[in-house]
């Protein structure tokens, strides 16, 4: 199947472009993304075919009806690597933990957040294509936290694959650092900038708009690509972990075959989200997708009243801070498939324009017949960690989010899953600031082993073995010196 353009074509670009093109270079026409040109209809045969599969082989199945061209073998290699998940037969098990709310816990692989279910494959496909192709590609990214550590680990040595990683330099937790700064492998940089997120995020930019940068490129041949989640490569194993939920509750007799249920998605860039509204659109029996937002409520305010407005907004930092956004790119691709490529391309030059865009009475009624949203807070957060703790069950801040729309937007007598997308590891503090009704600031270490103790809870060896992890990136530098830094590193 060939994929085609959000804000339509510019008469340079080619208008159809394959899945693999796509992915290496995931930027179309007039700053739009790559969708499928049709969505597979899958519908229930497909659930009932899949029942007593793996979640590989629904994994498999799910790409072959894309139809991408990618080898069978270069698929079996990338799906391979949710066998370094905790359970090799279910990277994302789903449990119950209320009357009608399951939880599926996306965190089991290598970084403990569930940017490994999508980067993991990914970074595999990426880099075979890359090696057929005989071509070497620059991966840059910038990282509030999870999505670095996620890269740097499944781009690792691979062949043909550079990658540069900039964080704000103690703009993350200590685990998230330690988990970039130690990675080890020579096609790896990783550079802390002085600074916050923003100015590496503003840095990044200034490296992909610098004709100096692209010339330094070009004299090695190396060209660049992006893992972030505009690029489809990702989206495309985000949309079988839902239609696994799906399946688990009717393996665990929860639910009938073609019953309906909630998704509820703790969302900051829609990239999960959005993989849950492609399975709805497939013919899976989902009667709705649930927004979680925190304090920065931009997704809350648009499925609400149809306005996307960030004029004069700040970001406000929370302790779900891979929540923290005021652009969420994966909400484009839901606008062009509702709306179609014209109303999307009005649609992002209004935002990136004027910083406002806004749906019509009718478009905004469309949209809330997939999708309802709250925010809260960090204070109802910890709050529900709490609460959660009293029952035994250990839960992250981001997942926190979840409850809120849980208690709020479900209006119909049907089960609920929602996403866990990160172990309590990765953000202890917090979790024992619930714990202990207090404000302290605790350092990583000692939260891990407190909340380890009181709660007798597992440290993966991932996350405790970093403690002892030789440091092999400590470059930290001004946003000034990055371009610089960068060219030595790929020359
Ligand atoms: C990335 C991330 C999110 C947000 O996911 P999107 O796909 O960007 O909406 C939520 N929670 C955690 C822990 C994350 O790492």
């Amino acid at each position: 199947m060939n994929f085609i353009e959000t804000r339509g074509n510019d008469g340079i670009k080619s208008s159809e472009v394959t899945f693999s093109e796509a992915i290496l270079n995931p930027s179309a026409s007039f700053g739009g993304l790559y969708v499928p040109k049709d969505l597979p209809n899958l519908g229930l045969d497909f659930v009932e075919s899949h029942i007593s599969k793996t979640y590989k082989e629904l994994a498999y199945s799910l790409l072959k009806a894309f139809e991408i061209d990618i080898s069978e073998s270069d698929i079996n290699e990338a799906l391979d690597l949710y066998d370094a998940f905790d359970d090799a037969q279910n990277p994302c098990p789903v449990q119950k933990i209320k009357k009608d709310l399951f939880v599926q816990e996306q965190y089991h692989g290598p970084t403990r957040a569930f940017k490994d279910m999508a980067l993991q494959p990914f970074g595999s496909i990426l880099s075979s294509i890359a090696k057929a192709k005989n071509e070497k590609y620059l991966i840059l990214a910038a990282t509030s936290g999870d999505t670095g550590p996620a890269a740097l680990n499944t781009f690792k040595n691979k062949e043909g694959i550079q990658v540069a990683c900039m964080y704000p330099s103690g703009g993350t937790s200590d685990v998230q650092r330690l988990q970039m700064v130690c990675e080890d492998g020579d096609n790896l940089k990783v550079i802390g900038i002085e600074g916050n997120f923003d100015d590496a995020q503003a840095a990044l930019k200034n490296l992909l708009a610098s004709q100096s940068f692209k010339d330094e490129l070009e004299k090695d041949g190396i060209k660049l690509s992006a893992a972030n989640s505009v690029n489809f490569g990702r989206i495309i194993f985000q949309i079988v972990y839902h239609i696994h939920s799906y399946i688990e509750l009717v393996k665990q007799d929860e639910i009938k075959l073609g019953e309906k249920i909630y998704l509820i998605v703790p969302s900051g860039n829609f990239g999960n989200a959005l993989g849950g509204y492609y399975a709805k659109k497939m013919g899976i029996p989902i009667e709705k997708i649930l927004i979680a937002s925190n304090e920065n409520n931009i997704l809350t305010q648009w499925i609400n009243t149809g306005i996307y407005d960030i004029r004069g907004k700040e970001l406000i930092l929370t302790k779900s801070p891979a929540m923290d956004i005021l652009k969420s790119s994966n909400i484009e691709r839901v606008l062009y498939d509702l709306f179609g490529d014209k109303r999307t391309k009005e649609f992002m030059t209004d935002l990136n324009e004027k910083e406002i865009f806004q749906l019509t009475p009718d478009e905004l009624a469309v949209l809330q017949k997939e999708f309802s949203a709250v925010n809260s807070d960090d204070s109802y957060g910890k709050e529900i960690i709490q609460n959660f703790l009293d029952d035994g069950y250990l839960m992250d801040p981001h997942t926190a989010t979840c409850l809120k729309a849980y208690e709020e937007l479900k209006d119909q007598d049907l089960k609920a899953v929602m996403y866990s997308t990160a172990e309590w590891t990765k953000f202890s503090p917090t979790v024992l600031n619930a714990l202990n009704k207090d404000d302290n600031s605790y350092a990583d270490k000692e939260a891990l082993e407190q909340i380890s103790h009181k709660c007798g809870a597992l440290i993966p060896a991932q996350i405790s073995a970093l403690f002892e992890a030789k440091i092999k990136h400590d470059t930290v530098i001004d946003k000034a010196d990055i371009e610089e830094e960068i060219i030595k590193f790929i020359s």
